[in-house]
């Protein structure tokens, strides 16, 4: 299968492409390398390209002969999208109305929609399943959540069939240490803490030790990247035989707290981690776990190496030698 991977340079995205090689499918990657990493594109062609210029992407669907569509290109940064929510609209919703229109003059029907539990702000229930009530908090929930409504009226007329998938927190980088994530500015915990760990950029801000959780500190559900990209791949074989469209959660049904992840840094990596508690970031909410019962039922969805350590010995496996330290 030739599979247009849109933001396929990208954190969650090279690990898809990398996944659908693995496999023996072709990732074509279509990416404007805003964010992503021209190195990161190793399993098949990149198209440099944005994917608001309809005429491009339809032409580049049919020179590659695409056979179904992802799309990982988005903006992602919750503090960003606060500031700066044009970008996110334009980005995140824009991008994805050009993709469907560029789909629908290709005669494309399958795609794979990257999506967020942060569609579901602040939930009532935990874990939360995926008829939990969607009303995102800020800008980056309110593109994806906005984009699954259009996703679900253009399947409602036939053209489309669509995976919408809620992540949890995604986390961890290849098994092999080929790719990992590579954000800049890095906002997220994992490589955060590990930066602290290696001495660099000072300590780390922890924010807030005084949520309604055990230890104070909030809870994530973690997600490895690389059972995030098997998920994906059953996600597309699922559209490919014929399944009419979804939403689904993925992650662990897990939570694990701030403080508990910097104790697995430290057990992982033999170092402290100097941290400072720093005021509550706005937007998070205190827990955030999985209920996976759909993903198991639709996707067999079986984490294989979403505990904690497993998860933070890969990443610092990949930052290590890239940041000129030991990695034990
Ligand atoms: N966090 C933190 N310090 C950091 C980055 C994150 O204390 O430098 C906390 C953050 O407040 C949240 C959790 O770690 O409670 C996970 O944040 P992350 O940005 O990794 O993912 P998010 O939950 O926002 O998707």
């Amino acid at each position: 299968m030739r599979v247009l991977v849109v933001g396929g340079a990208g954190y969650i995205g090279s690990h898809i492409c990398k996944a659908l090689a693995e496999r023996g499918d072709t990732p074509i990657v279509l990416d404007n390398l805003s964010r992503g990493h021209r190195h990161a594109v190793k399993w098949g062609p990149l198209i440099e390209q944005d994917v608001r210029n309809v005429s491009a992407v339809t032409q580049a669907m049919s020179d590659q002969h695409i056979d179904a569509v992802m799309h990982f290109a988005a903006n992602i940064e919750v503090g960003e999208g606060q500031r700066e929510p044009l970008a996110f609209w334009d980005n995140n919703v824009a991008g994805v109305i050009a993709l469907l229109q560029a789909m629908e003059r290709s005669d494309l029907r399958h795609l794979v929609f990257s999506s967020t539990c942060a569609v579901y702000g602040e939930p009532q229930t935990l874990p939360i399943t995926e008829d939990e009530p969607r009303t995102p908090v800020n800008v980056y929930g309110q593109t994806k959540h906005v984009v699954e409504l259009m996703l679900e009226d253009v399947s409602g007329i036939g053209t489309l069939n669509y995976a919408a998938l809620r992540y949890f927190n995604a986390a961890g980088a290849s098994p092999d240490g080929e790719i990992g994530e590579e954000h800049d500015p890095e906002t997220h915990l994992v490589p955060n803490a590990l930066k602290a760990a290696a001495g660099l950029g000072g300590p780390m801000h922890l924010f807030g030790d005084d949520y309604e959780t055990p230890d104070g500190t909030c809870v994530r559900d973690y997600i490895h990247v690389t059972d995030l990209a098997q998920a994906h791949l059953k996600a597309l074989d699922r559209l490919r035989d014929g399944a009419p469209s979804f939403a689904c959660n993925l992650g662990t049904g897990s939570g694990i707290s701030v403080k508990q992840i910097l104790d697995a840094v430290e057990s992982v990596t033999g170092r402290p981690v100097p941290h400072s508690i720093s005021p509550r970031r706005a937007g998070d909410a205190a827990q955030l776990i999985s209920d996976t019962r759909l993903a198991r039922e639709l996707l067999g969805f079986e984490p294989a190496f979403s505990d904690a350590q497993t998860i933070i010995k890969h990443a610092w496996a990949f930052h290590a030698p890239r940041w000129g330290v030991a990695s034990l």
